[in-house]
């Protein structure tokens, strides 16, 4: 299968590899002009846990540079930038071309709707991780599995038994939206407490009020999903953060958020928190713990960027 990966920073990398080394063909697709030439120089550089570097060799180009056609084009942008993603590589995408979203947060299927039709639509949640160190260069731990669903009608078996050739461990889903609003209250949870308490996720543990805080933020959550249909099941968030937190797990991680405020960029909040503030206020559920740690994020983005 033809597969090019919009997006080619940390998890990007990390699939396109494995997507590779079953024997598709791979290009990734990145605006990053220092990441681009040292992965067309030297290769990519994949340090898995405690092994030796392993290097990998596949093109990767500007949305300028890129042509030809793909079956799939994984899109694993931060949320912020899909758009501006979508509408560059829009030259490369046929009728026949499946997009598929796997960026964390809400918003990104009606993003895609913008620039697609819907049976061209694949959304998922993926707990594949990964650490981009430096230009060229990826640090992965574990493994992974994604829960995909299209969003119309069409048969995506294909792009599934491909993405399980590469051992993703992808399973189809027929609801889509609970488990990508699950993901978002852990993230929005983790991601900005992590930055606000400048915790790892293990030392946020700690506190013995971590807890509450988490209900804080996804009982508004859970109102507001209920006025779009959306049952989101705290108990089960709660479950995974306290299994999440564990040093064993993803305790001695700190989220891809704190790592967005630690180098000046923008985060995704707008995208989590923001997003659900947004929905509550529209249909006039009251979300004060989300908007203000949307608001202390955003704060935090200004802070950092001048520093
Ligand atoms: P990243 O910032 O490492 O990668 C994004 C890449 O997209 C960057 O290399 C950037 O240069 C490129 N890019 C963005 N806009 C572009 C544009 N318009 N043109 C060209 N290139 C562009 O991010 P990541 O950590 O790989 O995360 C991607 C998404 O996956 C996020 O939504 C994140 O929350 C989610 N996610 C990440 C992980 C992880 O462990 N890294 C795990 C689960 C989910």
């Amino acid at each position: 299968m033809k597969i090019a990966i919009a997006g080619f920073g940390a998890l990007g990398a990390r699939l396109g590899v494995k997507l590779q080394s079953a024997g598709h063909e791979v290009i990734g697709i990145d605006g990053w002009a220092a990441h681009i030439a040292a992965i067309n120089t030297d290769g990519l550089t994949v340090v898995h846990e405690d092994n030796a570097p392993k290097k990998y060799y596949l093109p990767v180009m500007t949305p300028k540079e890129v042509d030809g056609e793909f079956d799939l084009i994984i899109l694993l942008t931060k949320t912020p930038q899909l758009n501006r993603m979508l509408t560059d590589i829009q030259p490369i995408i046929t009728p026949k071309t499946k997009l598929l979203v796997l960026s964390n947060g809400l918003g990104n299927i009606e993003i895609m709707a913008q620039h697609v039709a819907r049976d061209q639509i694949l959304a998922g949640v993926t707990l594949w991780t990964s650490t981009l160190v430096k230009p060229g260069e990826i640090h992965t731990t574990g493994s992974g599995s994604i829960k995909l669903q299209a969003i119309g009608e069409s048969d995506i078996t294909p792009i599934v038994d491909a993405m399980n050739e590469a051992h993703l461990n992808v399973a189809t889903t027929n609801d889509v939206l609970t488990a990508i609003w699950h993901k978002a209250g852990i993230n929005s949870v983790l991601n900005p407490l992590s930055v606000l308490l400048n915790a790892s996720l293990a030392e946020f543990g700690t506190a013995s009020n971590a807890m509450d805080m988490a209900l804080n933020i996804l009982e508004e959550i859970r109102e507001v999903g209920a006025t779009r249909g959306i049952k989101v099941d705290i108990n089960a968030i709660i479950a995974d953060l306290i299994k999440l937190i564990r040093p064993e797990n993803a305790g001695n991680h700190y989220p891809s958020m704190y790592q967005d405020i630690k180098n000046g960029k923008y985060t995704e909040i707008d995208f989590l928190n923001g997003y659900f503030a947004k929905v509550g206020r529209q249909e006039n559920v009251p979300t004060p713990f989300n908007t203000l740690v949307t608001r202390m994020i955003h704060a935090k983005e200004d802070i950092e960027r001048v520093k």
